[in-house]
């Protein structure tokens, strides 16, 4: 059982895991870097995982707890806890049991982006202007985990492009403004409003449960249809959506970038991303969804990606799953939705789409809101009459046909008009005593 440390500094405000430890060292005395992993992680080399070191159940017993737990500080103090939400059921369950087990673990490699080349493990971001602020107000910097999600390259609340470190010794070190850091690169406005929309996505994200990865998917191509990218009944094309992709003001940064994030502006991976059911890197589903979404408010985009499955889905193949498999068919809930509400506006509200949307989809199944609802008032007034008419026999066993039609004038007639077969069937039950006259009424 490991000793209990003395004094737990609180965590302050934002700050990593890494950042704390870093703290923690400074605050006694900037010793031996590999005394302070061995104290807090039982691993003299700690440090070097910047992202997250692996014993973290070590750290959570010489805490007392008092810091969280495992799966706490994994969501909430490291980078690699945005990698969650995306995890498929089974790599989820997988790692929950890696955490209960109290083994030290790489979590990277259990997240199962060891060989993942678009993030950096070492590589640490921070906002000068924050520096300052921390300097002034508590002596201390800090990393501030807003600044090592994935596809936070700008500090949202100063707009400043954020600059990145590698450090090469092993240490623990918190930012300085002298730190060997990479100039960030200059960014124009539209870049720049771009990346604080794709940085406060990626912190939302963090905070979010588990995503619905299939759903999310069928969004991204409903997503596509619905902004005229892909049309409403071929498969997608690879090149017509790395054409949209470039065109998007987060490319010409992507291009400019000197970080692995460089390699996703061609924008050709967006078409494996959709086809593939593999769980891809979650950096690709961020850039991807900001560049589809970005015209929206921050809460929509970030409520269509936590509940994919209140809109309207497409497959890859250009059919439909809510609207149904067959292009020239409603199923039969949207038909009911349809049927119920009084304007084409109230519909597209109700499914979740957009009116042009929701109109081009009705156009193709040969019909519209008016046509619908007038169907459905055939379809009440053939219920209506068969149930007068059913009556009639019910409360008169002994009726012949002619009683029915005389007795039942009205609905009989309309049926004869509007829907013969139906009327043969309920016919068929009446006895045949005059059975010959049928054809005289239908
Ligand atoms: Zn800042």
């Amino acid at each position: 059982m490991a000793t209990s440390i003395g004094f737990i500094p609180s965590w302050h405000l934002d700050e990593t895991l890494y950042s704390w430890a870093a703290r923690f060292h400074a605050i006694h005395g900037n010793g031996s870097a590999r005394e302070t992993g061995a104290l807090l992680f039982d691993a003299e080399h700690a440090c070097r995982e910047r992202d997250a070191p692996r014993n973290l159940h070590h750290f959570v017993n010489v805490t007392g707890g008092t810091l969280g737990n495992v799966h706490d500080l994994l969501r909430e103090r490291t980078a690699i806890g945005l990698y969650l939400p995306f995890l498929s059921p089974s790599m989820l369950a997988a790692v929950k049991e890696k955490i209960n087990c109290g083994k030290g673990i790489g979590w990277r490699a259990q997240f199962g982006m060891a060989a993942s080349s678009l993030d950096s493990a070492s590589q640490l971001r921070y906002c000068t202007t924050c520096i300052d602020e921390d300097r002034s107000n508590l002596g201390l910097s800090r990393w501030r985990v807003s600044h090592q999600w994935l596809g936070s390259w700008v500090c949202a609340e100063h707009g400043r492009p954020l600059c990145k470190v590698s450090p090469k010794r092993s240490a623990w070190e918190l930012p300085t403004l002298c730190s060997q850091s990479m100039p960030p690169p200059s960014v124009s406005e539209a870049e720049l409003m771009a990346l604080i929309h794709l940085s406060k996505l990626a912190e939302h994200v963090a905070r979010s449960e588990a995503l619905d990865m299939d759903s999310v998917r069928q969004l991204a191509l409903n997503g596509f249809r619905e902004q005229g990218v892909t049309s409403w009944s071929h498969p997608v094309d690879r090149m017509q959506l790395a054409r949209w992709f470039k065109s998007m003001p987060i490319v010409t940064w992507l291009a400019r970038s000197q970080g692995p994030e460089n390699k996703l502006a061609g924008g050709e991976w967006i078409h494996d991303l959709l086809r593939d059911r593999r769980v891809d890197h979650p950096l690709k589903w961020l850039v991807l969804w900001h560049a589809l979404f970005s015209h929206e408010d921050q809460l929509s985009t970030v409520r269509r990606l936590q509940t994919p499955v209140s809109q309207p889905h497409w497959d890859a193949s250009g059919q439909g799953r809510i609207w149904g498999t067959a292009l020239d068919k409603l199923p039969a809930d949207v038909n009911e939705l349809l049927t119920g509400v009084t304007t084409v506006v109230q519909a597209a509200e109700q499914l979740g789409t957009t009116l042009l949307s929701l109109r081009k989809r009705l156009k193709q199944s040969g019909t519209t809101l008016k046509l619908l609802r007038s169907e459905q008032s055939l379809d009440e007034r053939f219920n209506r009459s068969k149930v007068s008419i059913q009556i009639y026999m019910d409360e008169n066993p002994l009726c012949t046909r002619t009683d029915v039609f005389l007795h039942c004038k009205t609905p009989y007639e309309w049926l004869r008009k509007h829907r013969p077969k139906e009327l043969l069937l309920l016919m068929a039950k009446v006895p045949h005593r005059r059975s010959r006259q049928i054809a005289l009424f239908i």
